[in-house]
């Protein structure tokens, strides 16, 4: 079967997230010999184009309009729609991002169809496409298809992999202009939460502190691991609530939910609520000076110890392999 698939990139700091890429490759699987359609919104975006189609896309519609500098729903959904309307799209694909969770229940409503959110893995078997998406806080997973004839998802980033970067693709990019009005609301700024280097909702490697790391200066081995891994910190509400740290890092059910391929869990008993954000990492270390902590539970690699050692030493160690 030959589908079209409307893909919404994510652009950040005029850099694409990749999400982007990962919600292409799933573009990819749902259209099989059909066509993956890209929309990139923004302003003074078009150059991001190329990339897009290095990962993949066939088709890039650029809307380039200063009303999408900053995200708004009404701005985004009103030039999604309209490119929705000119496309007909057999499939819609959005990042399970803060943008994608505001955008695409607006979307689906307004298409009056159902919306698969937070998908982790796409199958497709003759004719039935399968999603599979985590529920109950990831204690489970259920598969789900969709009965509309337009099928929109949203991906959880860091699950499906982004095809590699390909610099011969090609394809066409167009810049189309898109009619937003009725702005309700106008983003004058935005004032990002300093987090300095890698994303935490889509960092590969994620170490991450609790109530044990003691204090704001505590956290310093947890960054400098961080930084020669190439990954990002994240924290417990323990040490968010005790002011360790800025409640933007926080993992858990009511933080952010991480999948890296590396979650290090330092000084981390592991309560449930904090395991509903990383329990579905690949590989989970935990370090914690308590043999009977949780966190044990859900490890794949576990060291009993204090926290102050076994940082730095793993800091080292991994500095040698890199070196
Ligand atoms: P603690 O439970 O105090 O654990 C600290 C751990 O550090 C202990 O296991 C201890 O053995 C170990 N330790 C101490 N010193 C050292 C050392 N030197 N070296 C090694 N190990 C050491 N929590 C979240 O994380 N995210 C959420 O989104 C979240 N949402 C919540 C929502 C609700 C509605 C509720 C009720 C709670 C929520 N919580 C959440 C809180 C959660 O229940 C726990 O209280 C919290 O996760 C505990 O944080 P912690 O593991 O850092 O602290």
């Amino acid at each position: 079967m030959a589908k079209k698939i409307l893909v919404l990139a994510e652009v950040r700091d005029h850099s694409l997230r990749n999400v982007s890429f990962e919600a292409i490759a799933a573009g990819r699987q749902l259209a099989e010999s059909g066509q993956v359609v890209v929309a990139l919104l923004g302003e003074k975006i078009a150059s991001l184009g190329t990339e897009l189609l290095h990962y993949g896309a066939d088709r890039v519609l650029v809307v380039e309009d200063e009303k999408l500098k900053n995200y708004s729903s009404d701005g985004y959904s009103q030039a999604l729609l309209e490119i929705v309307n000119q496309e007909n799209p057999e499939g819609i694909i959005i990042g399970h991002t803060a943008l994608g969770k505001d955008l695409a229940p607006k979307i689906a409503s307004k298409l009056n169809v159902g919306l698969i959110s937070d998908v982790t893995s796409i199958e497709v078997e003759d004719d039935d496409v399968i999603f599979t998406r985590p529920i109950y806080s990831g204690k489970a997973f259920e598969k789900k298809k969709t009965l509309d004839d337009v099928v929109i998802i949203t991906i959880r980033p860091n699950n499906i992999e982004a095809l590699d970067k390909d610099g011969s693709r090609s394809g066409e990019i167009e810049k189309i202009s898109a009619n937003i009005t009725d702005l309700r609301t106008i983003v004058q700024e935005v004032v990002r939460k300093a987090s300095d280097g890698v994303d935490l909702s889509e960092a590969k490697v994620v170490v991450a502190g609790g109530r044990g790391v003691k204090s704001a200066e505590g956290f310093e081995p947890l960054k400098e691991l961080a930084s020669v891994l190439g990954g990002a910190v994240g924290a417990s509400r323990g040490a968010c609530d005790a002011d360790y740290c800025d409640y933007s890092l926080q993992i858990g059910q009511t933080g952010k939910v991480v999948t890296p391929d590396l979650y290090i869990a330092c000084g981390i008993s592991g309560a449930i609520q904090h395991l509903a954000g990383m329990s579905n990492s690949k590989v989970i270390v935990a370090i914690n000076k308590d043999p009977d902590a949780n966190i044990f539970n859900v490890a794949d690699y576990g060291i009993v110890g204090d926290l102050f050692e076994v940082v730095p030493l793993l800091t080292e160690e991994f500095k040698k392999i890199k070196a």
